[in-house]
């Protein structure tokens, strides 16, 4: 079946190569021209991008998308479409769902819900039975579905010889083990980073070593067994300090960092608000400035949002009860811009190019925007200002931090393998 032909106009192209002004002709899925001046073709929509940078689709390393389990929270219609509103073309879905993405089956279903969503909905498998921690899951299986991620995200591995035993059975099956780094001896019931803010608040606090712990174990696993290992959600400067000589090393350590964490502090705490519960725990500044840091000289790889959506029935509970997690996929982008003093190629770097390697997904997002590539594409006026409003969010839960906040930049196309999920700011599925 023929795939509309469209043409965006008048935007600066920025992909891994380089920035070039040129107009994109797209049929049939693929990009079919990319040079200034194109002509209009018979027919052809006009995506205007007058202003804007066209750039590869974000690929987000780390989205809840709730299903199957919670969708009164989240679903993966609902929650892919604010991805492309938020830029994206891929997500990784993680698999602390009900039940757990822990069998062929249960992920095959995400993936069959994923056919008909607004982004591409890849999964990541749990590493674990039931993400329990005692007993690998059919890690082979799931990679044979196309999975290449693996995590019990939501919590990490405890047992350091199991954590080994599974490295050495990804690096033989070629996929990747994703760590939610926290070592739960430490953790215990915290509710926010373990500081002055804590004992200020006389909250449970859980200390940074908690997540420092587990990334010098697992970054010692690495080295062990040769396996590569991806961090999620680094959170603190020890961890992101570890990581750049982990590199400096040679191993083969990845890492991302998400925008509540280079945004806002433990500080914000302060009023017991639980939009602000977030885990790994909003930390003090020197820690924000330390993901900052990382993300300009490259220690952190990737901006992935924690996207976590939850119903003020759950969420709106005392601070020490309520589940961690906050929104993220319609504003990380703009956080982004707004927030990091970086050149938008390098912001896009880490939202694009570079997770979609780590995710596996670079033969479909992330490439060069040349003849012939996958036509997955955003087009982003990194000018235009907005004020988030956490009502007309398409996410189907409103936890955002950021309600009422300007952002600058602004997604106006998005664009799934040659079709508009996003015209002029709107969701067209
Ligand atoms: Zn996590």
């Amino acid at each position: 079946m023929a795939e509309p032909t469209f043409i965006i106009t008048g935007g600066t192209v920025i992909d891994a190569t380089g920035e070039q002004r040129a107009d994109v002709l797209v049929y049939d899925g693929l990009v079919r021209e990319v040079a200034e001046g194109l002509d209009v073709p018979l027919g052809a929509t006009v995506l205007d991008a007058g202003g804007c940078v066209v750039a590869p689709g974000l690929v987000d390393l780390h989205t809840h998308l709730r299903e199957p389990g919670r969708e009164e929270a989240e679903t993966v219609e609902t929650g892919t479409r604010a991805a492309a509103l938020g830029g994206y073309t891929a997500v990784v879905a993680m698999p602390n769902t009900d039940p757990p993405l822990d069998t062929a089956a249960a992920v095959r279903q995400v993936l069959e819900l994923g056919r008909s969503a607004s982004a591409q909905v890849a999964v990541a498998g749990a590493i674990t039975v039931g993400r329990a921690g005692e007993r690998l899951a059919p890690m082979a299986e799931l990679a044979e579905l196309g999975v290449h991620l693996f995590t019990d995200d939501g919590a990490g591995v405890q047992s350091a010889g199991l954590m080994r035993k599974a490295m050495e059975y990804a690096r033989g099956i070629g996929v990747t083990l994703a760590q939610h780094c926290e070592d739960g001896s430490l953790a215990c019931d915290g509710a926010m980073h373990e500081g002055a803010w804590s004992s200020r608040l006389g909250l449970p606090g859980m200390p940074a070593a908690a997540e420092e712990v587990m990334v010098a174990r697992d970054i010692a696993l690495s080295r062990l067994t040769g396996a590569p290992v991806h961090f999620l959600h680094l959170s603190t400067a020890a961890s992101i300090d570890l990581v750049r000589r982990a590199k400096a090393d040679g191993l083969a350590i990845t890492a991302e960092a998400a925008p509540h964490h280079f945004t806002l502090t433990d500080a914000e705490t302060a009023g017991y608000d639980p939009v602000f519960k977030v885990n790994p725990p909003l930390r003090p500044q020197s820690d924000v400035d330390a993901v900052r840091a990382g993300l300009a000289d490259g220690a952190i790889d990737a901006i992935a949002t924690d996207h976590a959506p939850h119903t003020p029935e759950t969420k709106d509970l005392p601070f020490d009860q309520a589940p961690p997690g906050m929104l993220g996929l319609e504003t990380a982008l703009a956080l982004a811009i707004t927030e990091l003093d970086l050149p938008l190629a390098r912001i896009l770097a880490l939202l694009s190019w570079q997770p979609a390697a780590i995710a596996g997904l670079a033969d479909d997002h992330g490439g060069p925007i040349v003849s012939g590539a996958v036509a997955n594409l955003c087009v982003i006026d990194p000018t235009e200002t907005w004020t988030v409003d956490a009502t007309a969010l398409a996410s189907r839960s409103q936890n955002t931090p950021y309600a009422g906040r300007t952002l600058r930049g602004r997604v106006r196309h998005t664009v799934l393998r040659g079709t508009p999920t996003v015209f002029e700011h709107e969701a067209q599925r």
